[in-house]
């Protein structure tokens, strides 16, 4: 088990190689004989492995949440937020350390990663306040004496499916809401980030033991994808929120729909910003910027098709080219770097065989592209950017590196319509001090995803709204606004306090 010193382990993980174990069930660790290893992206080098879960494993761990759930779903929901509060006050305790966890496995710069954590922190906050608001509806009935109301109640244990590239906040935003609405939760962290994963978990179990409850209410499984399948077609398990590649969630989807269970799908994205003629060209370009080579690429709210207006078109790409160009790229616990490397080999070549598509289907090569580091030492590429139809195949998918597709428009409905062309439908953005452009834009008729903006760039929402995306991107909607109704069942109550019994819609059943 690891120690509860987070710095203690950050120290033991940069000496010397580490094991853990397959399944973290509240304090109890499992181990199994099948192993596998964690590769840091910043060297290239091992830097712990984990054990992967035995079919056994996950029987044991299912049935250990399902009595851990009984018990907590009948806690006060405003407890239940007390211990997402405590919870909190150990994750602000250790924000430096965890940050650190998360740049040592996903290769995210550090500030990023300081970032990600303020926003676990975020939703906690959040998720505390929800505690005391888990209302339903009273609603007007037309029969007399009777009164309708809607319930909510928790759901049961629920499985938590999380990608590597947010290895905390992504795990932060389902279980401080699936706890304070009562249900235990499994989590299924990217075998990338363990490390970032059993921090966490030994915080939430530190605050679950301190209020004496029963720490399996939260537990992990290490496991690939016979595993998860195992876990995923488990009747018992009520809800799966899955967090990753399309590829995954259509995989995961329908085999959870085949046995009639919910899921929660955040899927990849291919997001699109659009640079109108009346732009405040500093603010795009800025915004560009993040979009495109924050977290190297690798968010899923990341940019990926740049539509500028034709007029504009030869100005951005220059100080395009500059900020590419001369942007930090290096050791990610180096502040002054703002990108990190790609997580591992796989993606650097992802990248390069996107590039080599889009050339092979007319485009061009603006700039970028050049591996930097050889693969034993950290997987670090330059950004790139292409000029490429919009309708080319290539563009169609997300590849999910520093890969940034520029294309050129003359109307704005044109912009609109090739955006929205693509078959995923996470975030967007437009840049215009035109209000009509902007409200066409935000209409039913302009963009096609979950998140559309005005002057902001496609990445870094905010906790407070409802995040998520439409068509591939799974439909789901998480963390803020009324997204905590994901994990919770809905029931309509109602109730007759009278002495007859009349029917609704008119009906007479009177016995003879
Ligand atoms: P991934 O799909 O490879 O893995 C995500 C998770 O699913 C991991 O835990 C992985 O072990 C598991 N998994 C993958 N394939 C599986 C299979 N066939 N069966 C069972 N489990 C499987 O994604 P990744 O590389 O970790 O992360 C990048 C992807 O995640 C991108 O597509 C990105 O857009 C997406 N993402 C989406 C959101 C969102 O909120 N929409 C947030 C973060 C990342």
């Amino acid at each position: 088990m690891l120690d509860i010193n987070i710095q203690a382990v950050l120290q033991n993980l940069y000496n010397k190689q580490q094991h853990y174990g397959s399944v973290y069930i509240g304090q109890q660790t499992l181990y199994s004989k099948q192993n596998i290893d964690v590769i840091c992206p910043i060297d290239g080098k091992k830097i712990a492995s984990i054990g992967l879960s035995t079919a056994v494993q996950i029987e044991q761990v299912v049935a250990e949440s399902q009595s851990a759930f009984k018990q907590w779903e009948v806690v006060p929901a405003p407890q239940r937020g007390e211990l997402i509060r405590q919870f909190s006050v150990l994750v602000r305790n250790h924000k430096t350390d965890l940050a650190k966890m998360i740049s040592l496995e996903a290769g995210k710069p550090i500030q990023e990663s300081l970032g990600e954590v303020q926003e676990l922190i975020d939703v906690c906050d959040f998720a505390v306040g929800l505690s005391r608001q888990l209302y339903g509806l009273t609603i007007a009935t037309e029969r007399p004496n009777h009164r309708m109301m809607e319930q909510w109640h928790p759901l049961g244990p629920i499985v938590v499916i999380s990608a590597f590239n947010f290895p905390m906040a992504v795990w932060g935003w389902n279980v401080a809401l699936a706890l304070v609405c009562g249900n235990s939760v499994i989590w299924k962290p990217s075998c990338q980030c363990p490390l970032s994963a059993l921090a966490c978990q030994q915080l939430l179990v530190q605050a679950l033991t301190a209020l004496n409850y029963n720490p399996a209410i939260s537990s992990i499984v290490f496991a690939q994808q016979q595993g998860v399948e195992q876990l995923v077609d488990n009747k018992k398990i009520k809800l799966v929120s899955a967090t990753g590649s399309c590829q995954m969630g259509r995989a995961i989807g329908i085999r959870v729909a085949a046995r009639m269970g919910r899921t929660l799908l955040e899927l990849g994205g291919n997001n699109a910003l659009i640079v109108c003629p009346s732009a405040n060209l500093s603010l795009a370009i800025r915004a560009i910027t993040f979009s495109a080579l924050g977290t190297s690429g690798q968010r899923c709210t990341s940019l990926r098709r740049l539509f500028i207006h034709q007029s504009l078109h030869a100005n951005i790409i220059e100080q395009l080219k500059t900020v590419y160009q001369t942007v930090k790229i290096g050791d990610p616990f180096n502040p002054e770097n703002l990108m990190g490397p790609l997580v591992n080999q796989v993606a650097v070549d992802t990248m390069l065989t996107s590039i080599e598509q889009a050339i092979a289907e007319g485009g061009k090569v603006i700039c970028g592209g050049e591996i930097i580091t050889k693969a034993d030492s950290g997987f670090y590429i330059r950004p790139a950017i292409v000029q490429i139809s919009s309708d080319a195949s290539i563009v169609q998918q997300e590849t999910f590196a520093p890969l940034l597709y520029v294309h050129s428009f003359d109307l704005l409905e044109e912009a609109i319509s090739a955006q929205n062309s693509v078959s995923q439908g996470l975030s967007s953005a437009i840049f215009t001090e035109n209000l009509q452009e902007s409200e066409l834009f935000l209409s039913c008729i302009g963009s096609d995803c979950g998140i559309a903006n005005v002057n902001i760039g496609t990445s870094g929402a905010e906790i407070g709204g409802a995040f998520g995306g439409e068509k591939d991107t799974g439909g789901g909607r998480e963390s803020g606004s009324d997204a905590w109704k994901n994990y919770m069942r809905r029931v309509t109550n109602t109730i007759n306090y009278g002495n007859d019994l009349p029917l609704a819609q008119g009906i007479s059943f009177d016995m003879p």
